[in-house]
């Protein structure tokens, strides 16, 4: 009798030794909750939204299987309250994170889809890691029929530890494919299959069986701009162009203290007349200007004018890679070489 217990205690034994040793197998993920669609429930039509926090969005079944997940507060935000301060601190914190815990295979950050694009093309050019920042949020809130949000969440963890998903810098993961953030823009304003990447298309499809990469990606594990003793990012504003438009939106700015523009230009980066004289005085007082085009894809040459082509990032992309330039140096010719680098 005695034997027989013996026996089932260490099959017990043998059991508990064999789950923790599972666990501590498995990979660990970092997920930054900053609000968003993905992060509310209720209220969605009437804007009566209330937010939900990171780690009730985490209890998604079977998630436990693909890692272990820890859940952080960053915000609990729109995305329209998120700009470049918050850029840096999120900078901050990553790098932070990265630094302390080597034992993280990659950090999730939540995030409002309507500018969504920008926090990560910041992230992509700021935090220097092989290990991978995976953006994700949802189109549609926790609570609604067809809800996306658990579906993207498993799918940016799915990224997070998969080994081939290291070396890639900061992507984006919605419905099912995942993205470069350089490349990846909202082309709609209530679809879940609104993130495209118009020009280059998605980096891999992401399924329960696993991540497809299908294309390369910039390999970024270092840096392009450090930020980390920075507050706040020099202003640069998106000047929209269209039939008739006059001066009076970039003098404004321009007396605001904008050390750059950014021309969301009609097809290949035009502005009218009166716009364009503007633009000279900016330039004349030295605010770089950078063209683009507001046709939603295709290049803007960068050229060798006094403006220069953002080539084919959209408006709100080369806005934040003239910030960061801007940060670093007024030299037009040092800018121009930035933009023609991150093509
Ligand atoms: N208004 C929301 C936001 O960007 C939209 C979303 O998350 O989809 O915060």
């Amino acid at each position: 009798m005695r034997v027989i217990r013996n026996v089932a205690v260490l099959a017990c034994t043998l059991t508990l030794v064999q789950v923790a040793a599972a666990q501590a197998a498995k990979p660990v993920v970092r997920v930054l909750g900053t609000g968003g669609t993905i992060g509310s429930a209720g209220g969605y039509w009437t804007g009566n939204a209330t937010r939900v926090p990171i780690d009730q969005l985490l209890k998604i079944s079977g998630i436990d299987s693909v890692a272990t997940v820890e859940t952080e507060q960053f915000l609990n935000v729109s995305s329209s309250a998120i700009g470049p301060t918050r850029w840096l601190e999120l900078n901050h914190r990553i790098t932070d994170l990265f630094q302390q815990r080597p034992d993280l295979r990659g950090i999730i950050v939540t995030h409002g889809t309507d500018t969504m694009e920008e926090t990560a093309y910041f992230l992509d050019l700021t935090i220097g890691n092989e290990r991978p920042v995976v953006v994700t949020g949802s189109m549609r809130p926790s609570d609604m029929a067809g809800a996306d949000g658990a579906a993207n969440l498993t799918s940016a963890v799915r990224v997070a530890v998969d080994p081939a998903g290291q070396g890639r810098g900061t992507m984006v993961m919605m419905d099912d494919r995942l993205f470069a953030a350089r490349d990846v823009t909202k082309t709609n304003s209530t679809r879940v299959e609104t993130f495209q990447a118009p020009e280059r298309g998605a980096l891999a499809i992401v399924d329960p069986e696993g991540v497809f990469y299908h294309r390369k990606s910039p390999g970024r594990s270092t840096a392009q701009f450090d930020v980390g003793t920075l507050t706040d990012l020099p202003r640069v504003d998106v000047i929209y162009s269209y039939a008739g438009a006059d001066s009076v939106a970039i003098d404004a700015v321009v007396a605001a203290g904008a050390r750059g523009l950014v021309i969301a230009g009609v097809g290949r980066g035009g502005s009218t007349a009166s716009q364009g004289a503007a633009l000279r005085r900016a330039q004349a007082k030295g605010v770089v200007v950078v063209t683009s085009t507001r046709t939603g894809s295709g290049r803007v040459p960068i050229g060798t004018g006094s403006a220069i082509g953002s080539g084919d990032l959209n408006p709100q992309k080369a806005r934040v890679l003239l910030m960061l330039a801007l940060s670093r140096t007024n030299d037009a010719a040092q800018i121009r070489k930035i933009f023609s680098d991150n093509q």
